[in-house]
């Protein structure tokens, strides 16, 4: 099967990739590429080697006459996200990806490709064993495990690279430029509370909030999407100002990333008033459902009948986490000055759970932003908030965004080649969530950055393709970006 890959045009690029797909090298299982791009790298005779962090970084001079430009940093990630299908019979430690030709893509049978980052990678050595290509000095860093921790590029230390541009091969639509991205941090809460006793003639209830679409909590935030939490203690706020009603238990959300698509919770509420306490939360139910008519038409409230409760959430404590919810920022903060249509800044209030052993209840959100700074402000109003209510407040996992930068060199130079080559400017784009180059831009400030690829659909999944015309198209693009670069 591989086979017929390594002959698709450009072959300089498909024969190494058909020679990776042969690799198993699922996220914390890469010794063997890792060998491979190292054995690769001293093939050809040139300066080669891994640092702590498990990246692999290998140097080519200038070819003849191209040794006064700037020195360029080609990247790509050695992992790749082991998906495969329920049906499909794959060990992604041991067993090698069976690729194959479908019209103008290729793909695999049942299982991830690995084009995502394996085509970038196989550029970069492609450029690393040609004869032919002109360039200045060349750098390739291939990083470690960037799809489930980026420990590479966290890893990678200040003063090894000795570039100035750094070229990200790890995008998945050819003809767009990627010039900024944004970073994050997690801001968890934590309330400790005394038990109450649930007092006679009280009911017990099941809240649920379900039916929310969730999301990608970078990606989808601007979509408008509600929020299960912020809906379930919308009705708690409501209803224990009206009708007294108690929090028990409280579980909402799961992933710090994903926009929270359910919540629930146990009640107890005053028998006497339970049915004015029923009217109320089909009232805020419809209210919220309206708002969010275009955005969560499945959005759906219910109550029902359970055992009631023996212990409740003392009081105070239930006012103060009711109401820091309720004024917890959320959502889209700021939309980004540089770029129409970014967003700059936001979060997302992921996680409420409370912990009837230890007493507490925790809760996590994750901000982001392409500006530090602006993402350090967000954690400051978060934790006012909180620390107001009585919670403590710790911040972990930041991580630096890429702020985009318009008059990058790079990307003027690389606007004109494609402009010159292909008759038309690329699209210039953003990302609101964590790509490599925001860690490696933390790391190296003065690096001017951009990232592009091929096209890749679906990737992380068992149907993700790459399509074999873009393939070439980037190929090209970057053989005619390295003969362009700008002197020192
Ligand atoms: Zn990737």
């Amino acid at each position: 099967m591989n086979k017929e890959i390594q002959n698709i045009a450009p072959s300089e690029l498909w024969s190494i990739f058909s020679r990776i797909l042969e690799i198993p090298r699922p996220s914390y299982h890469e010794e063997k590429i890792r060998d491979f791009a190292v054995a690769f790298g001293e093939k050809l005779g040139l300066e080669t080697f891994k640092d702590e962090a498990g990246n692999v970084i290998i140097r080519k001079p200038a070819t003849p006459g191209m040794e006064n430009r700037k020195g360029v940093i080609l990247q790509g990630h050695l992992d790749m996200v082991p998906q495969k299908n329920s049906d499909k019979a794959h060990d992604f430690v041991t067993d090698p990806i069976e690729a194959f030709i479908d019209g103008d893509w290729v793909k695999a049978n049942g299982t991830t490709l690995g084009s995502d980052n394996g085509i970038g990678v196989s550029a970069a050595l492609a450029v690393l064993a040609s004869k032919t290509i002109a360039h200045g000095p060349v750098e390739v860093l291939m990083t470690a495990t960037e799809e489930t921790g980026m420990d590479g590029a966290n890893g990678l230390e200040p003063g090894v690279l000795k570039g100035d541009i750094l070229i990200n091969m790890d995008s998945e639509d050819e003809g767009e430029l990627y010039v900024g991205c944004a970073g994050g941090e997690d801001a968890n809460f934590r309330f400790s509370y005394s038990e109450e006793k649930t007092p006679a003639g009280f009911s017990g209830l099941k809240l649920s909030v379900t039916g929310l679409k969730g999301g990608h909590s970078g990606i989808d935030i601007p979509l408008g999407r509600g929020n299960a939490i912020k809906v379930f203690f919308r009705i708690i706020n409501e209803t224990s100002k009206q009708y007294g009603a108690r929090l028990a238990s409280v579980d909402g959300g799961s992933l710090r990333n994903a926009i929270p698509r359910e919540a629930f919770g146990i009640l107890a509420v005053d028998e006497a008033r339970l049915p004015d306490f029923m009217d109320l939360v089909e009232q805020i139910a419809e209210t919220v459902k309206s708002e969010l008519s275009a955005t969560e038409p499945t959005l759906k409230v219910t109550v029902e009948r359970v055992p009631a409760p023996g212990i409740l959430i003392d009081g105070k404590t239930q006012a103060n986490l009711t109401r820091a919810i309720v004024a917890c920022p959320n959502g889209v903060i700021r939309m980004s000055d540089s770029m129409a249509g970014l967003v700059e800044t936001s979060t997302n209030l992921a996680i409420v759970k409370s912990d009837a052993g230890a007493k507490t209840i925790d809760g996590a959100c994750l901000m982001r932003s392409s500006v530090d700074s602006a993402k350090t402000d967000l954690g400051t109003r978060i934790e006012a908030v909180f620390s107001l209510a009585g919670a403590e407040v710790n911040f972990a996992g930041a991580y630096p965004g890429w702020k985009p930068n318009m008059d990058s060199p790079i990307l003027k130079t690389m606007q004109q080649v494609y402009n010159n080559r292909f008759g038309k400017i690329p699209e210039i784009k953003a990302i609101h969530a964590g790509l490599e180059c925001g860690i490696l831009g933390g790391k190296y400030p003065h690096w001017d950055m951009i990232s592009f690829g091929p096209t890749i659909r679906f990737p992380h999944s068992p149907d993700e393709k790459v399509n074999i015309g873009s393939v070439q198209k980037f190929w090209d693009f970057l053989i005619e970006t390295l003969r362009n670069i700008p002197e020192k």
